[in-house]
């Protein structure tokens, strides 16, 4: 069996890649368990050298790195060079803190006895990662997990081969020993045997809704502790006194990034009534103005959808939306040209359960709903499955605080878009999954928090 990388911007082949069987499999489970009993006994010091390396590594290769990503799935270049710096960040982050976010827990006890939590490796954990920020995601879970001591294996999405090989590489030569992180190209078909396996301690997914509910199950089965992290359709709610270019500017690149394929996009505009058509003009003509194109050129905003199946999948949202009331302002339908290019789209007056009210619209279209004022824009921002990122824009600060404490969401932005950084927890309520990844609380995941008690 093979697995193939196919350019979303042309449609040809980028490489073929023989699959891994399952005793390339069964001998990557075994290194992992192997290997993990020598890495955990690494000083943690000697853990975040090895990462800083890799920080290192990767900014010796941004351009190779951003180029496969670019050729992959499509994202326009510019942003493929941003992820790499981002992921030699996430590196240089952890290689500073990974000691001070896993220093043991002094706990003051009523009795003269010692005590404290210790929080130690658990073993290979394993990683099901998506297509859409193909080095972030698998960084973001190897990283501080390889600080914490424990090991890592990775199925990545089968549309990005060449950058799941490429990650391995990147921890090879930094010097992470052989079989501490390791890629394997097998399909999501073959991956419940992987979970149920001894060897397998804890999993940790990144994707759609489906896929986690699947590892979920499978993995609750057999008492195995998970983070899912699966998308979300977050609100960008403005309101009355909010600065209007900078929210029209930043809500045109929250839709936008990743040719808006990132789970933490704005998807749903929820705009009070007096400030409602002078941001939906201002919008539209934003969005309208967008160069899409040449994922390979710099200039370029908005590159094709990752697959042509995803693409497919986006129109047709938008299509029973529209076939259901709603109002297309520019946009919508795929590009006359090779590739699966899809325009920055624009919904208003979407139905009530349509699929652009209730979905997540995982491409380059925004639902823009009109509210009467703040509290019925709170109300809408919640009123959904999902419950990863959310922004508000006012003036106000007081005021924007307390509108972000009262979204259902795993983050919460005022005055700017949702973003992940390194330093923060990242991760969302509700169908958005569970867990946190990043900042300390990411690396205490996948860790035994364990009580010693000295008398
Ligand atoms: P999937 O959820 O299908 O893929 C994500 C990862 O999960 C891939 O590695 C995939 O492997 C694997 N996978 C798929 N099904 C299963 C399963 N049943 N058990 C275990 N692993 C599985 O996403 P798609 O690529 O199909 O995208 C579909 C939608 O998912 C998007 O439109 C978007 O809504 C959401 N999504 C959300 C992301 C996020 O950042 N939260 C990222 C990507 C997608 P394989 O590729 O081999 O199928």
């Amino acid at each position: 069996m093979s697995i193939e990388s196919t350019n979303p911007a042309t449609g040809e082949t980028v490489e073929t890649y023989e699959e891994d069987s399952s005793a390339d499999r069964d001998e990557a489970l075994e290194r992992a368990e192997a290997v993990f009993d020598e890495w955990r006994e690494v000083p943690i010091e000697d853990r975040q050298e090895m990462l800083a390396r890799a920080g290192e590594q990767l900014r010796e290769n941004e351009s190779t790195y951003a180029e496969l990503m670019t050729e992959e799935m499509g994202k326009p270049i510019a942003q493929s060079h941003a992820e790499v710096e981002k992921c030699a960040w996430l590196c240089d982050y952890y290689a500073e803190h990974a000691a001070e976010h896993l220093q043991d827990d002094r706990i003051a006890s009523e009795s003269d006895a010692r005590t404290l939590v210790s929080y130690e490796p658990i073993g290979t954990v394993l990683a099901i990662m998506p297509w859409n920020f193909p080095f972030w995601q698998a960084f973001r879970f190897a990283v501080p997990n390889l600080a914490a001591g424990n090991v890592g294996i990775l199925k990545h999405a089968s549309n990005v081969p060449g950058c799941a090989r490429a990650i391995e590489e990147v921890f090879r030569e930094a010097g992470c020993p052989e079989g501490a992180f390791t890629s394997l190209l097998i399909g999501s078909e073959e991956i419940d045997e992987v979970i149920a396996d001894d060897r397998i301690e804890a999993v940790t997914l990144t994707g759609s809704s489906g896929a986690g509910r699947s590892v979920a199950e499978t993995a609750g089965s057999e008492l195995k502790k998970t983070v899912l992290e699966l998308g979300g359709s977050d609100p960008f709610v403005v309101l009355d006194d909010a600065d209007l270019e900078l929210a029209v500017e930043k809500g045109t690149q929250a839709r936008l990034i990743n040719s808006g394929q990132s789970c933490i996009a704005a998807k749903r505009f929820i705009v009070v009534e007096d400030v409602y058509d002078e941001f939906l003009e201002a919008f539209v003509e934003r969005m309208d103005e967008q160069v899409v194109g040449d994922p390979t050129d710099e200039d370029t905003d908005v590159g094709p959808q990752a697959r042509e199946d995803l693409m497919e999948t986006l129109d047709e949202q938008v299509q029973e939306t529209v076939e259901q009331g709603a109002e297309c302002h520019v946009g919508g339908e795929p590009m006359d040209r090779e590739g699966a290019f899809y325009p920055p789209t624009v919904l208003t007056d979407i139905p009530e359960g349509s699929p652009a009210d209730r979905e997540e619209l995982f491409g380059p279209a925004a639902s823009v709903f009109r509210v009467p004022d703040e509290e019925a824009a709170i109300e809408k921002a919640n009123d959904t499955q999902f419950g990863l990122g959310a922004s508000v824009w006012t003036e106000d600060y007081a005021r924007g605080e307390r509108v972000a404490r009262r979204f259902e969401s795993g983050m919460a932005f005022v005055n700017e878009l949702v973003k992940s950084d390194p330093r923060l927890p990242f991760g969302g309520v509700k169908a958005s999954g569970y867990g946190r990844e990043l900042a300390e609380q990411g690396i205490r995941e996948f860790v035994n928090e364990k009580t010693i008690w000295v008398q």
